[in-house]
């Protein structure tokens, strides 16, 4: 197959949810009627576990699992589908935000009695400033939950895209009788249960009304009334504007009773887009010039969005996985890191087959591959086959919650150090060094960023440390056009200066009028909340 056929028929796409609202069953159901696991219920047991145990434990247990379930990939009807989950806890981690960075589209799961939740809303957020293409399930129609259009309207008002329908329930609860599918003018006929596949639905044309009326009485007639509504308020299906993250379709089902779920998986081959370009930074001639990377480029190149501490705590080895932007890999071609300019060794190469890792044969756009190294390889590195061009657009957001490392055990300074190091380059946190020395700070998004490091630090590294609150609340990344106009601004508030992880500079804040009156002290000093990978 050409290159361009094997970027084609490739989607890679996150699914999103706010905890609880049918992210995990609706995965397995997919990964189940693509044939790619067996037995339902393997992806659930492994979610219960984690949920049998302490709350750190639970999260070194997410860790540890993830390796193995946050990337899956399937095939259905010739098509190759990466599905990426994204961490579900409530703490929302900067890890989901750079998973969005690696996928082509992504597929929403609303839950329908509570609507959009706040997980949702910010995940939505993030899709939106990069224009991914959302696909909307609505989930469980078998339960008592609120009218569909009341749902399609909040997802318009709060997330700002307008909906389109492309299947509508008949009733809901325990008058759920299926949905119309308005594709196939036809209407698959709800049962529940988890033993069926798609194709045991029964199916009644919608142009037997008689039949449908006879069945489904006055359910029937309100779903056709309030489709009619739905129809008349949304606008005409318009695949650029989707594609463009401006319009959803929105599919409604049950996850649990595999009801409406194939629609969404003809949907991710139907109207998910492959692979696209992606923006990055060439050298030439020692300048920096823009270059769109086209998926079918014959060179090797990828972005690492992820880099996790493997599974055995006694290695020291790391999986950076690398979402390809173009060329094709095969076992054993010479890579290199751009930032070091080092050929890549890893010790294995792995893709994501559901459960199980797998060395790869050959990958494409859009593939999420797994390097397994001992270090050399960070968070927001580009690889390539040898090109010198650096990916843009991999987000560090500036931390809001910050705490100060106090070491137990002052001989283990050194381990501390590495693993400061090391859990920086992973992104697990933020790590700040003050100028002016004094122990280190550690910045985070969410709060359970702090426990997760605090744990793997005494785990794998041997180093106990005590977390003690600070006074900041806050931190900038700063930028000046001269060198000199940096010093004077360094020299002004020698306090507050920090270098983080990758040696960029950054101003801490106590207050949010702290940036506003160092910003009106110093008007030509950059401050920038988001740090681009450079
Ligand atoms: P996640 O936290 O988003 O991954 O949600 P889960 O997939 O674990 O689902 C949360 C709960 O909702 C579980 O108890 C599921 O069995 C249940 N659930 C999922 N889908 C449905 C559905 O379609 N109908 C009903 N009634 N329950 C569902």
């Amino acid at each position: 197959m050409s290159l361009q056929s094997e970027t084609r028929r490739r989607r890679t796409f996150a699914i999103i949810s706010h905890p609880d609202a049918g992210k995990t069953t609706l995965t397995e159901k997919l990964l189940l009627f693509s044939g790619a696991i067996q037995i339902a219920g393997s992806v659930k047991a492994r979610k219960a576990s984690r949920h049998a145990t302490s709350d750190w434990m639970e999260i070194e247990k997410q860790r540890g699992i993830s390796v193995a379930s946050s990337v899956m990939q399937m095939l259905y009807r010739d098509h190759v589908i990466n599905l990426l989950d994204t961490p579900g806890h409530k703490d929302f981690s900067e890890d989901t935000y750079r998973v969005l960075t690696a996928v082509d589209s992504a597929l929403m799961v609303i839950d329908a009695a509570n609507g959009v939740e706040a997980q949702t809303r910010r995940l939505i957020e993030v899709c939106r400033q990069r224009d991914t293409p959302i696909i909307t399930f609505v989930n469980k129609m078998d339960r008592e939950v609120r009218d569909p259009l009341d749902i399609l309207d909040e997802v318009e008002r709060e997330l700002g895209m307008a909906c389109v329908p492309m299947t509508w329930p008949v009733g809901q609860g325990k008058t759920f009788g299926g949905i119309m599918n308005l594709r196939t003018q036809t209407m698959t006929v709800f049962e529940s249960g988890s033993e069926r596949l798609p194709q045991d639905f029964e199916t009644i044309p919608l142009s037997n009304r008689e039949e449908l009326l006879k069945r489904f009485g006055h359910e029937f007639e309100t779903a056709e009334q309030s489709m009619e509504l739905a129809i008349g308020a949304s606008p005409a299906w318009d695949h650029e504007a989707f594609l463009a993250g401006k319009q959803t379709p929105v599919f409604f089902g049950s996850g649990v009773n595999n009801f409406g779920v194939q629609e969404v998986l003809e949907a991710l081959v139907d109207l998910a887009p492959s692979p696209g370009p992606r923006m990055s930074h060439l050298a030439v001639n020692k300048q920096m010039v823009d270059k769109q990377v086209h998926p079918d480029d014959p060179n090797f190149s990828g972005v690492v969005f992820k880099v996790q501490a493997n599974m055995d705590p006694s290695h020291r080895d790391r999986i950076a996985f690398v979402r390809m932007a173009s060329g094709k890999y095969t076992p054993g071609m010479k890579l290199k890191v751009q930032r070091t300019g080092k050929e890549l060794r890893p010790t294995s190469v792995v893709t994501f087959l559901s459960q199980r890792r797998e060395a790869v044969d050959e990958a494409y756009a859009g593939d999420i591959i797994g390097f397994t190294t001992h270090g050399g390889v960070q968070l927001g590195d580009t690889i390539t086959d040898g090109a010198s061009l650096q990916f843009t657009g991999l987000p560090f957001f500036a931390p809001e919650l910050f705490m100060t490392v106090i070491l137990k055990n002052p001989l283990r300074t050194k381990q501390l150090q590495q693993g400061l190091a090391q859990l920086g380059e992973e992104g697990a946190i933020q790590v700040f060094k003050p100028q002016i020395g004094g122990p280190m700070l550690l910045g985070a998004v969410g709060q359970l960023q702090f426990e997760v490091v605090q744990h793997r630090l005494k785990t794998e590294y041997d180093a106990d440390i005590r977390l003690e609150g600070c006074q900041y609340t806050g931190a900038r990344w700063i930028t000046a056009d001269t060198p000199a106009e940096l010093r004077q601004f360094m020299d002004a508030y020698p306090q507050r200066m920090a270098l983080d992880a990758a040696n960029a500079l950054a101003f801490l804040c106590t207050s949010p009028y702290d940036v506003r009156l160092a910003q009106e002290r110093f008007p030509k000093i950059h401050f920038h909340p988001l740090r681009e990978h450079a």
